[in-house]
């Protein structure tokens, strides 16, 4: 602060910001309203005159001069400094366990979560209080602040607790110097992030505002102009009077809605915040995984997790059955069971495929492939063929004209379209366990003495010879008749 003009900024800005603006009493004499800080140092007076020019001091009555080692600068230096430059505050780790943070902040959607170990480092921050002005025809005022891990550099969200009175801590080399020119710039570019939108969007509403007036302007003018040169002989004159006025007014409507846009950074401060790490494992049936989380204490708030497929911040991740952290937006799940895997998983491995029919996903557990198509199917749409075992889709299963039951088309041949078991059956004794079975349950059968029989993996096939007509029966493994017709022949 070494100008005269730096320092009359300076205690401006003070009053404005910790009681009210200044206010001209006579040329050069201001009255400055103390905030409730300075009083006591001025036998309790609410307000006192002011003025930064030693004429207008000497000449007037009660009037403080300020001036560089003046009372009253020191007084002011003083105050401000209390009140934010330069003050080191301390924020320490609450009572509040890191697991009941965690479970605040971590909801996993499939699994449990679990903090395995936690430790507790005091950092140095610097909070950058900021104050942006936007100006045109309007003026918007904010103020920004923008906490600084002293360490990375990285930009922390300041709790709204940082900014409690808390009482100043002797500095003591906490940041070095280097150490606030860095974190500086950090904050410099973070506030440029915040502010950057609402600047353009201001200044185009003001250019947009601008325009509208120029045109206005313009085209009122030019009526008049015309107006005037069409109406009288000694038009000449009026016109260029006209015009003089319109080019005062075009700059007038520059001057009103130029842009100006101006940062103030009002104070530093210097934060030693508790910062806690955390070892948090999620687990299911199916993985378990480990990640260790940061928060600090003003905000006990656990930055939420990235999703390991496409860096979304998720609250709810999902724990991939490979082991994966995914946001819902990047996972599948299996239609008949709890598994889930991420998209890298089924990129990978084909984790969860849809079924060929239904489009139903299934993972490795309840998808199964066709053998003769490779395509695979949900367990609703793969059949096993009882002949040979093979597992088919619904495309590849035909079914035999003579037993009537389903198996794969290679065991169901042309021409006949029988099937493999239909096309080998032999002649069975009558006391063979099958037929017995059925003598015994059908007395119309009892009699029966020629039979023939096959089976395969699950059904058997009789039939039961008659004079003219032959019967057909069908038995399922428990030895229900699944079906039964009259036949001619074999
Ligand atoms: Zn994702
Ligand atoms: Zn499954
Ligand atoms: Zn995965
Ligand atoms: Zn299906
Ligand atoms: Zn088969
Ligand atoms: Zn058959």
């Amino acid at each position: 602060m070494t100008s005269p003009a730096d320092l009359e900024a300076f205690v401006r800005r003070y009053f404005e910001r910790r009681s009210a603006p200044l206010r001209e009493e006579e040329p050069g004499v201001f009255r400055a309203s103390l905030p409730e800080s300075l009083r006591p140092a001025f036998d309790g007076a609410d307000a006192i005159r002011i003025s930064f020019d030693p004429g207008a001091a000497a000449s007037a009555p009660r009037v403080d001069l300020v001036a560089v080692g003046s009372y009253l600068l020191d007084r002011i230096v003083e105050d401000a400094t209390r009140a934010g430059w330069h003050t080191v505050a301390r924020v320490e780790a609450p009572p509040t366990p890191p697991a009941d943070v965690v479970a605040g902040s971590i909801r996993p959607k499939n699994a449990t979560v679990a903090v395995d170990a936690s430790s507790t480092e005091t950092v140095p921050h610097l909070l950058f209080n900021f104050r942006v002005r936007m100006m045109s025809d309007e003026r918007v005022d904010r103020f920004e602040s923008v906490l600084v891990d002293s360490r990375t550099g990285k930009e922390r969200r300041p709790a709204a607790s940082l900014f409690e009175e808390r009482p100043g801590l002797p500095e003591d080399g906490t940041v070095d110097g280097a150490g606030i020119a860095a974190a500086y710039r950090s904050a410099c570019q973070a506030l440029e992030g915040r502010i950057a939108a609402d600047a353009t969007a201001f200044r185009e509403q003001a250019e947009a505002l601008r325009k509208a007036e120029v045109e206005r302007i313009t085209s009122y003018f030019d009526r008049s102009v015309n107006e005037v040169l069409d109406s009288r002989a000694s038009g000449a004159s009026e016109a260029r009077a006209l015009e003089l006025d319109r080019e005062r007014r075009l700059a007038e409507a520059e001057e009103k809605y130029r842009f100006a846009g101006e940062v103030e950074l009002c104070n530093v401060r210097t934060v030693l915040l508790d910062v806690m790490h955390a070892d948090v494992t999620l687990e299911h049936r199916g993985a378990r995984r480990t990640v260790r989380v940061e928060f600090d204490a003003a905000t006990l708030d656990v930055p939420p997790l990235r999703c390991e497929v496409c860096g979304a911040s998720t609250r709810e991740p999902v724990l991939c059955f490979g082991g994966h952290l995914a946001g819902p937006e990047c996972v599948s799940a299996c239609g008949f069971c709890d598994r889930v895997h991420c998209r890298t998983c089924i990129a990978v491995e084909g984790a969860i495929a849809p079924c060929a029919t239904c489009r139903r996903p299934a993972c490795p557990d309840h998808a199964e492939v066709c053998a003769l198509s490779r395509k695979p199917y949900c367990p609703d749409h793969i059949h096993a063929c009882a002949i040979c075992g093979r597992t088919v889709g619904p495309e590849y299963v035909a079914r035999c004209v003579s037993c009537e039951q389903a198996y794969c088309v290679v065991c169901v041949a042309p021409p006949a379209e029988r099937c493999q078991t239909c096309r080998s059956l032999a002649v069975a004794p009558p006391d063979d366990p099958a037929v017995a079975a059925i003598r015994r349950r059908d007395p119309g059968l009892a009699k029966v003495t020629k039979w023939r029989r096959a089976s395969n993996q699950r059904f058997t096939v009789l039939i039961a010879k008659g004079l003219v007509w032959n019967q057909l029966l069908v038995t399922d493994p428990s030895g229900t008749v699944v079906l039964q017709k009259k036949v001619l022949g074999t």
